[in-house]
């Protein structure tokens, strides 16, 4: 049966092998066994069940929350030639109809639902239906506890009571615990094998940049967005407002960009998205109710424009970037602006000490002066053994120093006003600032006033910063943010307790990481050849009004400029074609490919050339006379073909006579230094250019002289 699994995932979906995982889970499910899968998004969910699907007789039933979704995935699936088909009511009833009598004949391999719609029709015609498993995806809808709760799956756990024997399978990307405790209870799963697999997504690069005013911030992320032209991407925003004013900009500096949030109508939210999906407009500016239920694999950088509220959520939407694997950023802009607005926020909650706790870690994070995968996977109680070597930090690594000084100093500063002043303002007293507000509340007389001069503000707020991480101050958001010195800050005021902190380095004086792990190709004759490709795909795609990456990914056309096929049978040793896109697609990218490389012919080098001649029946001297080379150089073109295996009979350029009076040369000399002496043990006799072969043929064949 895996054999089975095996030629699918070849032959249907083009790929040679399973991900970690996905071999165990099919397995699984092949041998009619609940399962619970916890994987990333990108982490390739949806093989999991299709497989199996394949395999077994009669249609799988996959239960999905989103329309778009369920869309993208039947999409996807005929575009591989699998019979698969979504039932809902926005269908007419003749199209209802037809995919009835497929699921019944049993033609349909896989049938998608929306929860309620399965409810509604588990009594009717589906009882008619041979059911093979049941698929049920994003299952961490089940919770009341998170912020995707359907309450009609809660239902699904009777599914059981109508189909006993199948094998269920439960998937999410949601990580914590108690969503998946819930998972097993609520759907009724039996006995399930849960499979855990990294959440880590390395091809994502992190970032995280801090306290740039607004200016430089826009110049930042123009230069970022102008490096990486025609490349898709979101900028996620705290408010409506910036959405728009960030759309504008752009549009201001020539890069189309669109905005969204949940003031437009739903016809515009729907646009936005469909143009963002169809590669219409590259870049939408959000909110953070954009990008669930889109499939996009592209998508090659995220932007956080403030500090998202916890890390579930930057988790999650940083997980909208690079779903096909390729490289991807995100990068993280966060100030204490934005900490102070959440905070804000949270104060109307009624749990609001929860969402206090989870901003504090996301700061924590944003603050952090260790790597930031391993910080950010830790939080989901996964241990990254090496740095990333993928992120800020790894690229940065900080110094440590002493920071007991600047800690008393700050402190000391705090305790001076009774514990009244807030970060901002505590900048300008240690700064010895001529603002009215500190005159205003007669702070110029404090003892503390201008102490901390030497460091720039910039300075002071990194710091302070991380006397908040390290628990040395607290910020009293019910008074005013005003900042309180904890216990461990007394200890180290009054008792000399010591503290290390991580120095300062100006932005600019930072390496980019998302630079650095850019290779710049453009311009190359690979990055031309794939932009080709590109609008090949684009083609094909508007022909056959599908999203482009339904016709094939980047990471399929990036492996296709890698391997350059130019017989359309030849495709198939591409990862993402199997056989239904080799047949639809393979003439016309096989084309493209090969007048491609006729108009950009890669130049050969000097040993290929000579290896031309020598095929096409010239001698030594008549090649060196057509190259207007010495003979000496193409004789050790020849050695060097021979070594390389490019050529074979070498003992066509020397007589056997040549070759023992050199063996023989060898054996009396012992190691020599260059040819030379051998050269002339043999008086001249054999040229230079043929002893040097015969030393090849020697040492390729290995033969003891
Ligand atoms: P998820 O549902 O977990 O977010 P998908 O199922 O959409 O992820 O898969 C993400 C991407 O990985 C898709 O482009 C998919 O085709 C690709 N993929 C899945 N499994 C494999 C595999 N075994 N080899 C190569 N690519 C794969
Ligand atoms: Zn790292």
């Amino acid at each position: 049966m895996i054999q089975t699994a095996q030629n699918h995932l070849k032959s249907v979906f083009g790929y040679d092998e399973f991900r970690p995982q996905q071999e165990e889970i099919v397995e699984n499910v092949l041998s009619k066994k609940d399962s619970i899968v916890l994987m990333p998004t990108g982490g390739g969910k949806s093989i999991c069940f299709q497989i199996p699907a394949l395999c077994f007789e009669g249609t799988a039933l996959v239960i999905s929350p989103l329309i778009s979704l369920m869309k993208d995935q039947v999409e996807a699936l005929k575009s591989n030639g699998v019979s698969a088909a979504f039932f809902n009511s926005s269908q007419s009833d003749f199209e209802k109809q037809q995919i009835i009598n497929q699921a019944q004949e049993g033609t349909l391999k896989l049938l998608y639902m929306a929860p309620e719609t399965l409810l509604n029709v588990l009594n009717t015609w589906l009882t008619r239906v041979e059911v093979s498993m049941v698929a049920i995806d994003e299952a961490h809808c089940v919770s009341m506890w998170g912020h995707d709760f359907r309450p009609e799956y809660t239902q699904l756990s009777q599914l059981r009571d109508y189909w006993s024997e199948v094998p269920y399978i439960a998937l999410t990307a949601t990580a914590d615990k108690a969503t998946r405790k819930e998972i097993k209870s609520k759907l009724g799963l039996v006995d399930p094998n849960v499979f855990l697999t990294s959440f880590d997504r390395p091809n994502i690069s992190l970032e995280v940049r801090g306290n740039l005013p607004k200016k430089d911030k826009r110049k930042d992320v123009l230069d970022f967005i102008q490096s990486r032209q025609g490349e898709s991407g979101i900028i996620y925003c705290l408010s409506r407002r910036e959405t728009e004013e960030w759309s504008e900009f752009l549009l201001e500096n020539g890069i189309p960009a669109s905005h969204y949030h949940a003031g437009l109508t739903s016809e515009e939210r729907a646009e936005v998205q469909e143009d963002f999906i169809n590669d219409r407009v590259p870049i939408v500016t959000a909110t953070i109710a954009f990008g669930m239920g889109i499939d996009k694999s592209n998508v090659r950088w995220i932007i956080h424009n403030n500090l998202p509220k916890n890390i579930e959520g930057y988790y999650q939407e940083i997980g909208r970037a690079g779903r096909d694997g390729l490289p991807s950023q995100a990068l993280l802009y966060y100030n204490m602006r934005d900490v102070k607005l959440l905070a804000d926020f949270a104060q109307d909650s009624p749990h609001k000490d929860v969402l206090v706790e989870k901003l504090n870690r996301m700061l924590q994070f944003a603050e952090s002066p260790t790597c930031r995968r391993k910080t950010l996977l830790s939080y989901f109680g996964e241990t990254l053994i090496k740095d990333c070597g993928n992120c800020d930090v790894c690229e940065n690594p900080p110094a440590f120093i002493s920071g007991s000084l600047i800690a008393q100093k700050a402190l000391s500063g705090i305790m001076r006003t009774n514990e009244k002043i807030g970060m901002n303002l505590l900048i300008q007293v240690l700064r010895g600032s001529k603002s009215f507000e500190v005159y205003d509340k007669g702070f110029n007389k404090l003892k503390t006033y201008g102490v901390g001069a030497d460091l720039s503000a910039k300075e002071w707020q990194h710091y302070l910063t991380q006397l908040l991480n390290q628990g040395v101050v607290e910020i009293a958001y019910d008074e005013n943010f005003n900042l309180k010195v904890t216990s461990f800050g007394k200890r180290i005021l009054f008792d000399g307790q010591k503290l290390m902190l991580s120095s300062y380095v100006e932005q600019s004086n930072k390496k980019d990481v998302s630079k650095s792990k850019r290779k710049s190709k453009r311009g190359t004759s690979d990055e031309q050849l794939f932009e080709r490709l590109r609008n090949l795909r684009l083609q094909m795609a508007k022909k056959e009004k599908v999203p482009a990456y339904i016709v094939f990914s980047d990471a399929t056309l990036k492996d296709m400029v890698e391997k350059k096929p130019i017989l359309s049978t030849e495709l198939t040793s591409v990862s993402g074609v199997g056989h239904q896109k080799m047949i639809k697609y393979g003439e016309e990218f096989a084309k493209c490919i090969k007048d491609f490389l006729d108009q950009n012919p890669k130049k050969k080098s000097t040993f290929d050339v000579t290896l031309d001649y020598l095929n096409e029946g010239f001698s030594v001297s008549e090649t060196a006379l057509a190259r207007d080379i010495q003979e000496t150089t193409i004789f050790s073109h020849i050695a060097k073909l021979y070594t390389d295996n490019k050529l074979n009979d070498i003992n066509k350029y020397f007589s056997s006579e040549e070759l023992s009076s050199v063996e023989k040369a060898i054996q009396k000399l012992g190691e020599t230094e260059g040819l030379k002496p051998i050269f002339e043990e043999l008086n001249g006799e054999v040229p230079y250019g043929v002893i040097r072969l015969c030393i090849s043929y020697f040492s390729k064949n290995e033969l003891a002289v």
